[in-house]
């Protein structure tokens, strides 16, 4: 079999094993919930390491459905409790980031879409080198995978796994999943939302629906399409500033797709799905962040279902907008609450790891240099 038939088993939907072990494997379909559950309870890395399953079927798994976890390069431990992942690809050694936020109880994981990004917003580390190409879906929850086995390392008396491989409790893994690393999530959308179901299905992770985000910089075409889908994942849309002449500025994206075309998407996706939309608002100083500029962004989201999340700047080198002053990011907080807007002030974590998108990834490529 030669290795570009081979498919990565984590773009596998979970429910489809059995099919696979009858129709291509010629195995009974109780094999194909051994798989599944090798893969997303045991975590297995490795078709070696899953001893149900026999010799001979673990050998034909290896030829076609490979097992090629992503390695981690590095790891960097935050002192505010979350953690930086850099993975590399093991089919051509690309680098993606990842990072594990502690927050209310939960642990949320940060996953990356793309290698690189093509949208070119000016604050954004990510797409200071441009893409390099799109994630597959097996990479994805490949991201979600490592960190599972990271966390399950991190606690050896925690969470562990009976004789059949389930778990015993609860299993180390993140609770929320939100697509906010390196990428546009909606320039990749077949992969991302492939991985997302998996991560989602019962048989797979089992994340909860509601505790996956995907965060867009505006792509409607993208944001139509997941009105369609029927799922009930979050969607999070980067806008940054309340009028065109300000947001063309930051973000390329709003000369293709400009706001009198990404509200009336936005108002069309919480009318057909009958939710709300978060907003993200990247606060800089003195450009996006005066009293007027609140007032606008109320008047931009009147009548939308909606949440807001400020994001106080979060400094990088390429870009001369400086981290906005606390009073200030207070008063536009209390701008927003005023006018009835469900309004979180976020401020960064991991600041000393390179949480922000990118910083990683960009951080190491300068280093190597
Ligand atoms: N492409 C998607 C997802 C990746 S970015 C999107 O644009 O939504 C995830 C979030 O981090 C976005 O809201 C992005 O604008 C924000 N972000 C990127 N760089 C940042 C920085 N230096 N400071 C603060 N927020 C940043």
């Amino acid at each position: 079999m030669m290795m570009n038939d081979a498919v990565s088993p984590w773009s596998v939907p979970p429910a489809d094993w059995r099919r696979v072990c009858v129709e291509e494997l010629g195995e009974k379909a109780f094999r194909g919930d051994q798989i599944a559950s090798a893969l997303y309870r045991q975590f297995a890395e490795s078709w070696e390491e899953v001893s149900t399953l026999p010799a001979a079927l673990r050998q034909r798994l290896q030829e076609r459905y490979p097992l090629r976890p992503l390695e981690q390069v590095l790891l960097k431990d935050s002192d505010d409790g979350s953690a930086k992942l850099l993975l590399a690809c093991p089919s051509d050694g690309e680098r993606i980031e990842s990072v594990l936020i502690p927050s209310k109880g939960r642990l949320t994981q940060c996953v990356s879409s793309q290698v690189g990004c093509n949208f070119h917003c000016a604050f954004c580390a990510s797409g200071m080198l441009g893409k390099t190409r799109n994630l597959t879906a097996g990479e994805i929850v490949g991201e979600v995978m490592a960190a599972c086995r990271y966390l399950r390392a991190k606690q050896p008396d925690g969470p562990g796994l009976d004789e059949k491989g389930r778990g015993k409790t609860e299993l180390p893994r993140p609770g929320n999943i939100v697509v906010m690393g390196m990428g546009e999530p909606f320039d990749n959308y077949d992969e991302v939302i492939r991985a997302l179901k998996i991560l989602n299905d019962p048989k797979g992770l089992a994340i909860g629906a509601r505790h996956i985000t995907i965060s867009t910089c505006g792509v409607v075409p993208g944001i139509r399409r997941l009105a369609e889908e029927g799922i009930q994942f979050e969607l999070s849309v980067s806008l940054h500033a309340p009028d065109n002449l300000l947001r063309d500025q930051l973000m390329p994206v709003n000369k293709m797709w400009p706001l009198d075309v990404l509200m009336p998407a936005c108002k069309a996706y919480t009318e057909k799905t009958g939710r709300i939309i978060t907003f993200e608002y990247t606060l800089i100083r003195k450009f996006n962040d005066r009293p007027h500029h609140a007032d606008r962004l109320i008047a931009l989201l009147q009548r939308l279902p909606c949440k807001v999340n400020l994001i106080p700047l979060s400094p990088v080198e390429e870009f001369s907008g400086r981290r906005p002053e606390s009073g200030d990011c207070k008063a536009f907080l209390d701008r927003l609450l005023q006018a009835k807007i469900n309004t979180t002030l976020r401020f960064s974590r991991g600041k000393d790891v390179d949480a922000a998108c990118g910083q990683l990834r960009l951080r190491k490529r300068v280093d190597e240099r």
